[in-house]
């Protein structure tokens, strides 16, 4: 398996898929293509679908420059391989074509070529596969989840910095009101949830704010870290931020909370897809559920057995989860979507502690189901804004 780093990426929202790998995809054929005289880049899929909600055309056209670039939407075709393709072209100035580069955003803010292994890394760094050898390769050697973690790779300097951009954006959240950008007008909450949680002291309010803060950010194009995307970038944060500072835990378990979060969202992005667009939502506020519900449950003092069975538990009742943004734009209903989530997350995680960790469906049973699951979810329901909660218009 990959880095648990791949995991967590920095950048602006509002998706990590739809613009985040899109502006990456451009940086990169520019820096191939620096003198070229026109670019066009056509979109696939749901990029194509939802790519203007989600500010897929306006991140390449300001990173390959607008004078220059033709976007064209191709509604039409869809590649088996993963519906978030995007084909790169550049022209000279006699109008010949120099190149072309056909690429893929396979969720999280990956990229990908056709056909490139999904499951795979070049760079491999765990050889275990799945949770069942994890747990198995840790009992064996008696050792708890970070302590395997820290066996394979040394994340302490990369998750400080993550760590400090997740408490700043919540920073930043809570102190903005008024209205996100976008068709939908939507008000921005996390401030009110804030100010009432200081008068009232009542501790969801706090977990609430947290979580909307952080995607309220996402959503009108502010910087955050994928956890596992931007879509539920709110979740996790969330939990930790309030295992911080209403439980006191340090930074240094909060650190090695973000390892245990990250190896479950690695294992999900292995196993399944991370991607809402190939899984739908079950992929993403799902499995940001799965990792912060593992999270919390180390925290609070969890064996690896029940530290599994809280992630289980957090992405086993989110399956089947559809993503139908209304409008296309990573707003209703992901955002306050992210903040049930959190509560999930913490109820998986202390129902696990009042268990001994044995359990019938494993968490490799459940990202096996996520994937089937969402293989078979009609793709009306997979980041189109074709159907669902995105046919109603104009809520607020
Ligand atoms: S519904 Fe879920 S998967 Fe879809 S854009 Fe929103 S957060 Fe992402």
């Amino acid at each position: 398996m990959d880095s648990i780093k791949n995991i967590y990426k920095i950048g602006r929202g509002p998706s990590s898929s739809h613009t985040m790998a899109p502006q990456n995809a451009a940086t990169l054929f520019k820096s191939k293509h620096p003198n070229a005289h026109k670019y066009s880049v056509e979109l696939y899929g749901s990029l194509a679908l939802t790519g203007k909600g989600h500010l897929t055309d306006k991140v390449i056209l300001e990173t390959l420059g607008a004078e220059k670039t033709k976007i064209i939407f191709n509604y039409d075709e869809v590649f088996k391989y993963h519906p978030n393709a995007m084909k790169f072209k550049a022209y000279d100035e006699d109008g010949n074509r120099i190149d072309k580069w056909l690429v893929f955003s396979v969720g999280g803010g990956e990229l990908k070529e056709l056909n490139e292994p999904r499951d795979v890394s070049l760079k491999e760094i765990y050889f275990e596969r799945n949770m069942a050898e994890i747990l198995e390769y840790c009992n064996d050697d008696n050792i708890n989840l970070v302590e395997y973690i820290d066996k394979h790779e040394n994340l302490n300097e990369y998750l400080e910095y993550v760590w400090r951009v997740m408490e700043s954006t919540i920073i930043k959240g809570l102190d903005t009101t008024g209205v996100l950008p976008g068709k939908l007008q939507v008000k921005r909450k996390a401030n009110e949830f804030y100010e009432q949680y200081k008068k009232k002291q009542m501790r969801e309010a706090y977990l609430y704010a947290t979580a909307l803060a952080v995607s309220e950010e996402n959503a009108s194009g502010g910087m955050v870290v994928t956890a596992p995307t931007c879509g539920a970038s709110g979740v996790l944060p969330a939990v930790l931020c309030y295992a911080k500072n209403i439980y006191n835990k340090t930074d240094k378990e909060i650190i090695d909370a973000l390892k245990v979060a990250g190896l479950i969202g690695l294992l999900a992005k292995c196993n399944a897809s991370i991607s809402g667009a190939e899984v739908g939502c079950q992929g993403e506020v799902g499995v940001a559920c799965s990792m912060a519900a593992a999270a919390y449950a180390y925290l609070l003092g969890a064996t690896n057995e029940q530290i599994e069975y809280a992630a289980e538990i957090a992405l086993e009742h989110h399956l089947g989860l559809t993503c139908d943004p209304v409008n296309g734009e990573v707003q209703i209903p992901c955002i306050e979507r992210n903040a049930i989530a959190s509560t999930k997350a913490i109820d998986a995680a202390k129902y696990a502690l009042l268990t001994d960790g044995k359990h019938y469906i494993s968490l490799d049973y459940v990202f096996s189901t996520m994937k089937e699951t969402g293989l078979d979810l009609s793709f009306k329901y997979k980041e189109t804004s074709k159907g669902g909660l995105a046919k109603k218009e104009g809520v607020n």
